[in-house]
């Protein structure tokens, strides 16, 4: 038997690495599973290149866990070791890099993607003792028996290894004693390992049977060996793409559409996302992607790897090329990250333009759905928004899609205004702002709707970016205010009848809010008396409460304008042939018309809707 001490600087490294591990031991399990992964792949290379002539049975790694005794041993026949590359691989390499590991990382040890870099030495995470039982593939090799308690002292012996491969076993920590449950060790490999290369087995399947759950003698293989992302696209069909969908989340409702990534220059890259439904819930959505590393899990967070909008998507992202023991905030800077944000970006882009053009119908079915999606990348992610201009639709409060270009050439003709512009209109709630829908239809526009959470920004963005075009919300001002044009006619009304209507309004109108009186010809048909709030005003509050900054503006008191239509039939009655100087606060008909305006608008409340209801019995009795 040797002894030795393990090539390290640090007197003793076992509590340094618990200490700084403490956040998450579950990751030793992903460690061991794939050394012994790559042990056996590496056999597999070997066989094929002719270099090993022996046989290679059946490759399976096994997991065995002896709940009494708290041993967990991870099993396989892979390449082994001999003496000196336990020597070289275990005393000297693994447990100096170890060293360096930790040394450098200390600080930010939880910032590191997964904690990789670890390797074989997280063993100690969980254990007061690892041994290692392995006999190499090599012709006349010896098996070696390797020990060591968690100091740098180590032991090394002759076994009686017949099997070639390696058996890692860990003496499990008293308090890690949670990783000698089965159902624990179950979960780890589910989390970890559910799609690694080679067969992993825990123990038997087990069957319902007599009231309990009974071993039966089928192996339990945790893992599929050959991922959907993993295969050709072309041999796929969507009711794969779909069931590989609920595997992974068996909770969610089936995706819009998925992509198939697949790249092997300048990186390499697989992968399939899935484009959920979104409706109004960003966070819900966040880090659903997992990141895998040649089939190993590594996390799912996958933030600063792929910007910010697409964490909203779902799936699998597989590349060797991601560095992973590096902090997060490095990541960002690295360029075969920044390749691949940009890679994906695009590949989501195409997909969606590809998909807007040979599936227009399905698109918009699904565009109610996806919107906020694509409105969340258009509003972060200039490259993004630049090219979902091609694709991105409007709906108007008819239920009809249009993308942008279109829209401006179907409006165009009615919605510009004096000033060259073209006014697109807008409604936030197709029900509440029914009547100003109306009035603007009437006048033979066209209204869309904007009505997901990220519109205020988004209204604002559209106008940034489109040529010529404003937006306002039809509810903003009287019609002819909205879209100006020159042959407007004026409703001469002289200033002192102004003064003295707004003073009227402000004795019968709630006094908690401001107003502002006109006259205006809105149509003979149109309304007696419109209240609107100014587009301005309403965009900077709207967007002040959902935190756009500017809590000014949410402060400010409401304040509306009241439009008085001269040429509504009721208007001209109440004023009779005296006019406005003759108009008092008592006008009966004059404060009904004013409270069907504020009825129309969700404004009367309490005392006064109850006034108003009694002042309509009254006359109706008449
Ligand atoms: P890494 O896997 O990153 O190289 P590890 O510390 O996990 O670092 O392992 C060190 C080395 O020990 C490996 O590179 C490999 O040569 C050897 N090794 C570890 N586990 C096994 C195993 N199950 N079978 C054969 N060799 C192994």
């Amino acid at each position: 038997m040797t002894k030795g001490n393990i090539g390290v600087t640090t007197e003793n490294i076992f509590p340094v690495i618990k200490q700084f591990l403490y956040s998450n031991h579950d990751i030793f399990l992903r460690e061991l599973v794939a050394n012994a992964v790559d042990a056996t792949q590496k056999l597999k290379a070997l066989a094929s290149s002719g270099e090993f002539k022996g046989e290679l049975g059946d490759l399976l790694i096994s997991v065995d866990l002896n709940e009494k005794k708290k041993t967990l041993s991870i099993v396989d026949n892979g390449i082994g070791m001999t003496e000196e590359e336990v020597d070289k691989y275990i005393n000297q390499i693994a447990f100096s890099s170890a060293g360096e590991f930790l040394e450098k990382y200390k600080e930010n040890i939880g910032s590191i993607i997964g904690h990789f870099g670890l390797g074989f030495y997280s063993a100690f995470m969980v254990s007061k003792k690892v041994e290692i039982n392995t006999l190499s593939w090599k012709e006349g090799a010896k098996a070696v028996k390797w020990s060591c308690a968690g100091d740098p002292a180590y032991t090394m012996e002759e076994s009686d290894k017949k099997e070639r491969g390696t058996i890692i076993t860990l003496y499990l920590d008293d308090d890690s004693s949670e990783f000698a449950e089965e159902s624990r060790i179950s979960g780890l490999l589910t989390k970890y390992c559910k799609f690694m290369p080679v067969p992993i087995r825990f123990g038997k399947k087990k069957e319902w049977k007599d009231g309990k759950y009974e071993e039966t003698k089928e192996d339990n293989i945790i893992n599929s060996v050959d991922p959907l992302w993993t295969k050709k696209p072309s041999d796929l069909k969507d009711e794969d793409y779909m069931k590989f969908y609920r595997e992974l989340y068996p909770m969610a409702d089936d995706p819009l559409f998925y992509i198939h990534l697949n790249v092997d220059y300048p990186f390499n890259l697989t992968g399939i996302l899935y484009f959920p439904k979104i409706k109004n819930q960003i966070e819900a959505n966040r880090n659903k992607i997992q990141l895998y590393c040649n089939q190993m899990f590594v996390t799912d967070s996958v933030e600063n790897i792929v910007p910010e909008f697409l964490t909203l998507l779902h799936g699998v992202i597989d590349s060797p090329d991601i560095p992973l023991n590096v902090s997060r905030s490095y990541l960002q800077e690295d360029a075969n990250v920044k390749k691949i944000s940009t890679y994906i970006t695009k590949k989501v882009s195409d997909r969606l333009e590809e998909i807007s053009k040979s599936d227009k119908a399905a698109f918009e079915e699904k565009w109610d759905n996806l919107k906020l999606f694509i409105e969340y990348g258009m509003l972060t992610d200039t490259k993004f928004c630049e090219r979902a201009e091609k694709f991105a639709l409007l709906k108007n409060t008819d239920g009809k899609f249009f993308n942008y270009e279109d829209y401006r050439k179907a409006v165009e003709g009615e919605q510009t205004n004096k000033d060259k512009k073209v006014v697109m209109l807008y409604a936030t709630d197709a029900v509440a702002q029914f009547p100003y829908i109306e009035v603007a239809k009437n006048k033979g526009y066209d209204v869309l709707i904007f009505d997901c959470p990220l519109d205020s920004h988004f209204v604002n963005l559209l106008e940034s970016r489109l040529k010529d075009v404003q937006f306002a919300r039809v509810d903003s001002e009287s019609i002819d205010k909205l879209i100006e044009k020159t042959e407007s006619t004026k409703f001469e009304i002289s200033e002192d009848d102004k003064k003295a209507l707004q003073s009227v309004f402000e004795s019968i109108l709630p006094t908690e809010n401001k107003y502002m009186v006109s006259v205006e010809n809105l149509g003979e048909t149109a309304q007696p008396i419109l209240i609107t709030q100014s587009e301005f005003m309403r965009r900077y509050r709207d967007m002040a409460a959902i935190g756009g900054g500017m809590n000014f503006y949410g402060e400010m008191p409401d304040s509306y304008n009241i439009t008085v239509n001269a040429e509504n039939s009721i208007i001209k009655d109440i004023m009779g042939d005296k006019g406005v100087s003759a108009l008092t606060a008592e006008n009966e008909l004059l404060k009904q018309v004013c409270d069907l305006a504020l009825l129309s608008n969700n404004m009367l409340k309490g005392k006064a809707l109850a006034d108003f209801i009694r002042r309509s019995e009254d006359l109706l009795k008449k």
